[in-house]
């Protein structure tokens, strides 16, 4: 077997078989193979599709290309959460505390910013001293001890994950059904979780664009859950404006604080309630939606929520300190507002580019090896449906690059439509799919 002839097959819209499949994916984790042809078969896998067949050997492969966890000895139900990649989509670090203080063990694997998406790993970061880069044995002995853990995709496990999602940013290769439900499952699959639930993000700041796309999605990730003895279930959440009112590291980590505490954005509580309701319900804490209600409600205002929070960045080298006192947390250099250009209602967000222009300003990675600002982003005081006056504060930049800021402010006013005779309906949940 070699790599040319397994690139003509998909060039050639032919079905790759399983050993085919694992050449290629052994062989690129291994070095055997070049980035100029592993570009090649992306890029012909992204035009051409794959079965349902040939994504399960894909999603096998990549899974099984370093260690896997068996979780197994600590609980007989473990979840895990996981976004399709949004903008300002911090709900993952919102809901695991909650869930983990309820009483069901997290053991999570992030990913990094991703495109013009954050990462839940750099987010956690942002937090002086927190590390997600722990072994294997602490992160089983934290979701042990306390219940819950996050983890970001090492070379230990699913490296073939971690080195084909680099590729796939750098050749536009990232918006495709069979490569992103491959490469979560794989990830899914080698940290051990048994009960998934995941966040499809949809609409014009998301991967999938449309609500068939997402369905589409959601459909081939349970199938994928089903052939592995995994339990999956789908909510399609709406990604037609940045969730909540931050975008980038700290400024994100922030909000999280208070969403913990009970102060949530309408469209974070809608998410945070549908994921968490799934969560429950799975994993058999809860009867029905309103016990599930009742116990998130409990976990938050009891105080239990975010004490687990603080006990999860403590354990992994965090400084609480920062969590209690938020003003710990240093400002930008430039912390500049932008106007509405003109008055009316906000019915349009685009939303992919404020997660492209939080990178610009330092918050994301533009190239693989950038290193990201924590401080920077952009914060926003208005969401679509809200009124908007001509020359009305709407948001703040964050940034340390004073050379970036007058083009970050002129992309980001032409990133908002402003109607004064249209109005826009605005759904936070599309969809359950199981
Ligand atoms: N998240 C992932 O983990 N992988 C993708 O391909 C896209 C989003």
């Amino acid at each position: 077997m070699d790599i040319l002839s397994i690139i003509e097959h998909k060039r050639d819209r032919q079905e790759l078989s399983k050993e085919e499949i694992d050449y290629f994916v052994n062989g690129y984790t291994a070095g055997n193979i070049t980035d100029y042809q592993a570009s090649a078969l992306i890029m012909a896998i992204y035009l051409n599709g794959m079965t349902d067949r040939e994504t399960a050997f894909l999603t096998r492969a990549m899974a099984f290309s370093g260690k896997t966890l068996d979780v197994s000895d600590i609980s007989n139900c473990i979840v895990d959460k996981h976004s399709t990649g949004g903008v300002g989509d911090k709900i993952t670090i919102i809901i695991m505390p909650i869930v983990a203080s309820i009483g069901v063990k997290v053991a999570k694997m992030s990913g990094r910013g991703l495109g013009f998406t954050g990462g839940t790993a750099d987010k956690l970061e942002s937090i002086p001293g927190y590390r997600t880069d722990i072994s294997i044995d602490e992160f089983k002995q934290n979701v042990r001890d306390i219940g819950i853990s996050l983890i970001t995709s090492s070379s230990e496990l699913a490296p073939a994950d971690k080195k084909i999602y680099a590729l796939r940013d750098t050749i536009a290769c990232v918006d495709n059904i069979p490569l992103i439900a491959s490469s979560i499952m794989s990830k899914k699959i080698a940290s051990g979780a048994n009960k998934i639930v995941m966040d499809v993000t949809c609409g014009n700041g998301a991967f999938m664009k449309n609500i068939e796309d997402a369905r589409r999605l959601s459909r081939t990730m349970i199938e994928i859950g089903r052939i592995i003895n995994r339990e999956v279930v789908c909510v399609i959440t709406d990604m037609n404006q940045p969730v909540g009112y931050t975008i980038g590291n700290q400024l994100e980590i922030k909000e999280v604080v208070q969403a913990l505490k009970g102060d949530m954005q309408k469209d974070v509580r809608e998410i945070v309630y549908a994921l968490i309701t799934q969560i429950l319900l799975l994993s058999h804490k809860a009867d029905n939606e309103d016990h599930a209600k009742h116990l998130i409600q409990d976990a938050i205002s009891s105080g239990r929520a975010f004490n687990k929070f603080k006990e999860l960045v403590a354990r992994q080298g965090g400084n609480v300190e920062y969590l209690d006192q938020l003003s710990k947390f240093e400002e930008a250099n430039f912390v500049v507002p932008f106007k509405a250009m003109s008055s009316g209602t906000l019915v349009e967000f685009n939303t992919e580019e404020f997660g492209k222009v939080s990178s610009l300003l330092g918050a994301g990675r533009i190239t693989k090896d950038d290193v990201i600002d924590y401080q920077a982003g952009i914060i926003l005081n208005k969401k679509l449906q809200d009124h908007v006056d001509a020359g009305e504060v709407i948001g703040y930049i964050h940034t340390n690059k004073d050379e970036v800021i007058n083009t970050a402010i002129e992309r980001l006013q032409r990133a908002y439509r402003i109607s004064l005779d249209e109005w826009v309906d605005v759904r936070t949940i599309y969809d359950v799919v199981k």
